[in-house]
């Protein structure tokens, strides 16, 4: 599965003895002139936009799996995409901070290192400016259990839906293959990324969330535009808010009242008008 992590760089210098570390993976001597050096989020256990978080237990499991991995460009496993490489991991716990589960947040954080040279120049350049500041991750658990039954839906489904009123938990990490910079989405949560390979129970159920999350923005969009339009004195901010709250049903109607709203206005005559209760817009 591969998971998604925003604002997830930052920078950092390198003291003498992650040096060393890193030239455990050197075949020729690096010197700290020749590295740049970054920290990584790469997940959390935090429910994420897929309704799934890591417990505890696998956040301290992909630590140790992710000790050495490469980072490529957009999970393209080519010789040439393998870029940088992380020397050190730890899981931080924060204690004054909750997840939405009520339970402590932590975080896997690691150390990476890329060579300075011509060819990362202008990846090292985006990571700097904040461009390039999504990552996404590439393993496989072997567990994920519903957090209100306690069942392994890789066995088998529950009763619950997942993002309705029940969570799933990422257990038992077995694989961490990589992880990836990727392009960071135009908008907050446009850019998820996630794959079952060959956990295909829940392949087709994945989708359909996608394509739901997808169409769910699209109405969003159309709202705030005709928020924007009709009640103008309404900032796009607190539009969106509603917005983020409503279910697919309450958006559709709150869609439907804005464009008889929209319509009751009055209007030149000869402005060619669309089809306003079309949805040619929602392209998946
Ligand atoms: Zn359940």
């Amino acid at each position: 599965m591969k998971k998604n992590f925003d604002n997830a760089i930052s920078l950092c210098s390198v003291t003498e003895k992650e040096l060393e570390l890193i030239n455990k993976y050197s075949l020729t001597e690096l010197k700290a002139e020749d590295i740049f050096a970054f920290n990584v989020v790469l997940c959390d256990n935090e429910t994420d936009r897929d309704f799934e978080c890591f417990d505890m237990d696998a956040l301290k499991t992909l630590s140790e799996l992710y000790i050495g991995k490469t980072g490529i460009l957009n999970h393209e496993m080519k010789a040439e995409n393998q870029i940088a490489r992380i020397y050190s991991t730890e899981v931080e716990v924060i204690e004054s901070q909750k997840n939405s589960a009520g339970n402590t947040y932590a975080r896997l954080k690691a150390k990476a290192y890329m060579l300075k040279n011509e060819k990362n120049k202008p990846l090292i350049d985006e990571i700097c400016a904040g461009i390039k500041k999504e990552v996404s991750i590439n393993c496989a658990v072997s567990k994920i259990v519903c957090s209100v039954c306690g069942k392994d839906v890789k066995k088998g489904r529950c009763e619950h839906k997942k993002g309705q009123n029940c969570y799933h938990i990422l257990k038992n990490p077995t694989d961490a293959y990589e992880w990836s910079f990727v392009a960071v989405p135009a908008q907050k949560n446009a850019g998820t990324v996630k794959k079952f390979t060959n956990e295909n129970i829940s392949a087709e159920s994945e989708n359909l969330v996608e394509i739901a999350e997808k169409y769910k923005n699209f109405l969003r969009q159309e709202i705030v535009k005709l928020s924007n339009v009709i009640s103008p004195e309404i900032s796009v901010k607190s539009v969106e808010n509603i917005c983020s709250a409503l279910s697919v049903n309450a958006l559709e109607e709150l869609r439907k009242d804005y464009l008889k709203a929209d319509k009751a206005r009055i209007k030149p005559q000869l402005l060619p008008r669309k089809n306003e209760n079309s949805i040619d817009g929602f392209m998946i």
